[in-house]
């Protein structure tokens, strides 16, 4: 009997060790983003500074469960690294895709994309964006037919 509960402590004990290893991400999780280029809460965490040598920004962003960002474009490009969860990837006039963790993703200079969490799993990823060009543009906002569509 007692043999049993002490394996059933040492199961759970496991267990929850497992849930918070999973919750724990690399960099911290940042601030809340207030800007109006996305909807659902985003979290953001620029890591690295600005500066002459590298010409690239880094930055972490997570996304609650649904939260994504609008249509934009990156005049330089970017990659996404994709750290966490499983999140949606789109391109103009192409079919949305599914990306998960360990997925390294694309975006090719000028081409109108949008990114962000699936309806059911938070979603972070550390963007790689060279700053040559200029800013993201933002487009308009993803509707919830593009959302829904991705498969
Ligand atoms: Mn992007």
């Amino acid at each position: 009997m007692m043999k049993q509960i002490f394996y059933s402590i040492l199961l759970l004990a496991a267990f929850s060790t497992k849930a918070v290893a999973q919750d724990a991400s690399i960099f911290p999780k940042g601030e809340i983003s207030n800007t109006d280029n996305h909807t659902g809460t985003v979290w953001l965490t620029e890591l690295n500074k600005p500066d002459s040598v590298f010409n690239f920004s880094l930055a972490q962003a997570t996304f609650a469960p649904g939260a994504k960002l609008d249509w934009h474009i990156h005049p330089a490009g970017q990659y996404l690294l994709i750290t966490e969860g499983t999140g949606y990837y789109q391109e103009k006039g192409k079919a949305g895709q599914i990306i998960r963790k360990g997925d390294v993703i694309t975006c090719l200079p000028g081409v109108a994309h949008w990114h962000g969490a699936a309806p059911n799993s938070s979603f972070t990823y550390v963007a790689a964006t060279p700053t040559t060009k200029g800013k993201t543009i933002w487009l308009q906002r993803v509707t919830d037919e593009e959302y829904k569509s991705v498969k």
